[in-house]
């Protein structure tokens, strides 16, 4: 599965050259589920983070686990930007409709994902992501390797779901615009499969995706053998 090669080579390079500290997967070291959406109120916030959140999904081999870039949940004092980045091994597989199935499952776990005293603000018609943790949270110890762990145990609840590495990003030296630039061009690949699983046209030169498609190897190819020709 290509699609989304290309995003994850200039992720790699684009955090390259950021210190991280890197933590390996341990389902028996996530941070408590709560199992509802909490809601923290302004006076029990120790701070919000904003940016964005999006997935990568490859069935090259991922190392599970948690990367941070730049400072941890403990040692963050006032609101700031912030990226949360999910690469996400899933088996390999040759249909296409089932690939697509299970790119469509993988973005709905950041609905099931429930951490104490961390609340996420997300939307599925966008890249948009905002997390407020609570005073009561910092001061139990939340970190991003707990709260990681925890969001890859979700993932890894689909047996598809092979090996995942969560990235957190709060560098303020990052340039975040990037990043959203590669959460837009995920977002746009994630449409055009949408609009090739599910549309009979089969038009490119008047189909708005033909940017997404012109850059993306195998999608004309997709849409083609998806209508049967
Ligand atoms: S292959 Fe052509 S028609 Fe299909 S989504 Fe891409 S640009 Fe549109």
């Amino acid at each position: 599965m290509k699609f989304f090669s290309s995003l994850i080579k200039d992720f790699s390079a684009f955090t390259e050259p950021y210190n991280k500290k890197k933590y390996a997967y341990n389902g028996q070291n996530c941070w408590k589920d709560i199992g509802y959406n909490e809601v923290i109120m302004q006076r029990d916030t120790a701070f919000e983070l904003s940016g964005t959140g999006f997935n990568l999904i490859t069935s090259s081999p991922v190392e599970s686990g948690v990367t941070v870039i730049g400072d941890d949940l403990g040692d963050i004092t006032e609101s700031r930007k912030f990226a949360r980045v999910s690469l996400v091994q899933l088996e390999q597989q040759e249909d296409e409709q089932k690939i697509y199935n299970l790119i469509r499952k993988v973005e709905y776990v950041k609905y099931h994902y429930f951490p104490e005293g961390y609340m996420m603000r997300t939307s599925s018609r966008s890249h948009k992501e905002a997390v407020r943790v609570s005073k009561k949270a910092v001061k139990n110890g939340i970190s991003f390797e707990t709260a990681g762990n925890l969001l890859i145990k979700k993932y890894m609840e689909n047996p598809a779901v092979k090996a995942v590495n969560v990235v957190f990003v709060t560098d303020h030296k990052l340039d975040y615009s990037k990043l959203e630039a590669l959460a837009l061009k995920g977002n746009g690949i994630t449409e055009a499969l949408n609009h090739i699983m599910n549309s009979v046209k089969f038009d490119c030169e008047t189909c708005n995706l033909k940017p997404v498609c012109d850059e993306v190897e195998g999608m004309k190819e997709l849409h083609f053998k998806s209508m049967g020709m």
